[in-house]
C-alpha cells in the first residue's frame, strides 16, 4: 500500500512535466486470437446467411435457413410471416446485398459464447397485397439498414463460417428441408453445440452493449457458491432468453386461437388454469412485434431457480387497429427450473426436449418421442410458470 500511494504521489508531483513512456505493443494472449479467430467466422457466417435470409424471408418461410437459427430467431421470423399472411400481404425482397460487417462486441459467460456484429444491408423491401399485388408500404427502390446480429455457440464448439450442407457431428447430408435433427447421429444442429447459430437480430438504434460486468451474471455465480453446486453448465442467459422469447411467441399465438393447452409442454398445468380461470388466456394481441426478451432476475427457491425474463413487445388491441398505433408492452415471463438440473442438449434449439434436444413436434404430447423424457419437467428445461402483464393492460 506504502509504495503505491509514493508512486501516485510522485506522478502527481511531477504534473504537466510526466509523460509515461508508451507501453510496448501488447503480444496477444491466446484469448485474444480465439477471439479473432471467433470473429472471423461469424462475418463470414453472416455473409452466407445475410442474403439466404432475405431470399427465405421473401418466399413466405424460414424453413431452409432454420438450422442456423436459434428457435427464438426462427420463431419471431415465423410469426411474422403469418400474421403477414393473415392480413392478406406479402413482404417483398429483392436483390439483397450485405453492403458490410463489422465487429460489435464479444461476451463469454458459462456456456456460452456471443459475439455481436453490425451488418449493413441493402435491399428492395416493399409490401404488396396477395390477391392483386398493389403496394401496401414501401416502394421498388433499394433502401439501407443496420442492425445488429448476435450469434451465439458453446464454449469448445469448434465453429465454421462455411454454408455446411452436412451435419456438423457425423458428416451426414443434412436435407435443406429445415430439419435440425440430423436423421443419422441425431444431432441438434442449431443448439449452438456445434457451430454458430443466429441467436438474436436487433435493431441498430435499439441495440444495448451489455455491461462488462453483468448483476445477473454475478447472481448466478452467487447462488451457485451458495448451494455448493456449479450453476455455469445450465443456468445460462443465452437458453432462457432464447426460450422465452420462442414460448412468448407460442404463448401469443395461443391466446390468438384460444388454445391455452398447446402450451403444456412449456408451462405449469397450474399456470395454464390460472390464465384460463383469469380470462388473461383469451387476450390476443395483433401486429405483435417482438423486440428484446432479457435476462432480469434470477432467485432460488428451495429446490428450485426461478429466472424472470422480460420481453418488451409492440402490438394492437384489435386487428382493425393500424400498426402505426401499435402501443408498447412489456410483460415478464417466469421459468421455473430445478437446482440439480443438468445440462440441456438442447441448447438454443430452446423449444426442443430439454434431455435430448430433439424438437417437439406436437402441443399433446406429454413425453419426447424420442427419449421418452416427460416434457414438463423442470428436472433439464425451463419450465414457464408465471406470466405478469404490465398493469397498464386491458384486456379487450
Ligand atoms: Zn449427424
Ligand atoms: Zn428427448
Amino acid at each position: 500500500m506504502f509504495i503505491v500511494i509514493i508512486v501516485v504521489v510522485a506522478v502527481v508531483v511531477a504534473g504537466k512535466t510526466y509523460a509515461p513512456p508508451p507501453s510496448p505493443p501488447r503480444v496477444p494472449t491466446a484469448e485474444d486470437l480465439a477471439r479473432s479467430e471467433a470473429i472471423r467466422q461469424v462475418e463470414a457466417k453472416a455473409a452466407m446467411l445475410f442474403p439466404l435470409v432475405q431470399r427465405a424471408w421473401g418466399a413466405g418461410s424460414m424453413a431452409p435457413v432454420r438450422r442456423w437459427l436459434s428457435d427464438s430467431t426462427y420463431q419471431r421470423f415465423e410469426l411474422q410471416l403469418a400474421i403477414a399472411r393473415r392480413q392478406g400481404v406479402r413482404n417483398v425482397v429483392e436483390n439483397p446485398e450485405l453492403v458490410q460487417s463489422w465487429f460489435w462486441s464479444h461476451r463469454a459467460f458459462g456456456r456460452y459464447q456471443s459475439v455481436y456484429l453490425c451488418v449493413q444491408g441493402r435491399l428492395c423491401d416493399y409490401t404488396v397485397r396477395v390477391d392483386d399485388g398493389t403496394l401496401v408500404r414501401g416502394d421498388r427502390s433499394p433502401t439501407q439498414f443496420e442492425e445488429v446480429w448476435t450469434f451465439a455457440r458453446m464454449q469448445g464448439a469448434e465453429g465454421s463460417g462455411a454454408a455446411a450442407s452436412s451435419c456438423p457431428k457425423c458428416g451426414a447430408p443434412v436435407e435443406d428441408s429445415g430439419g435440425t435433427r440430423c436423421s443419422r447421429c441425431a444431432a441438434i444442429v442449431n443448439s449452438g453445440a456445434y457451430d454458430w447459430v443466429l441467436s438474436a437480430i436487433t435493431q441498430k438504434s435499439e441495440y444495448e452493449i451489455p455491461p462488462a460486468v453483468s448483476p445477473i451474471e454475478q447472481k448466478i455465480a452467487a447462488i451457485g457458491t451458495q448451494h455448493g453446486v456449479s450453476l455455469l453448465g445450465w443456468l445460462s442467459p443465452e437458453e432462457i432468453e432464447d426460450r422465452a422469447s420462442a414460448v412468448f411467441v407460442r404463448l401469443h399465438e395461443s391466446f390468438h386461437d384460444g388454445r391455452l393447452a398447446d402450451l403444456a409442454p412449456f408451462a405449469t398445468q397450474s399456470l395454464l388454469g390460472e390464465l384460463e380461470k383469469s380470462g388473461r388466456g383469451r387476450l390476443g394481441l395483433h401486429h405483435l412485434a417482438i423486440g428484446a426478451a432479457s435476462l432480469v432476475d434470477v432467485a432460488a427457491e428451495g429446490e428450485a431457480v426461478r429466472a424472470t425474463v422480460r420481453v418488451k413487445f409492440s402490438g394492437c388491441t384489435g386487428p382493425e387497429q393500424p400498426v402505426s398505433e401499435a402501443a408498447p408492452f412489456e410483460h415478464h415471463l417466469v421459468f421455473t427450473r430445478n437446482l440439480n438440473s443438468k445440462p440441456s442438449a438442447a441448447g438454443l434449439a430452446s423449444l426442443g426436449c430439454g434431455s435430448c434436444g430433439a424438437p417437439i413436434e406436437s402441443a399433446d404430447q406429454a413425453n419426447c418421442t424420442y427419449c421418452k423424457a416427460r416434457l414438463d419437467s423442470p428436472d433439464g428445461a425451463w419450465i414457464l410458470s408465471g406470466y405478469e402483464m404490465a398493469p397498464t393492460f386491458r384486456l379487450q
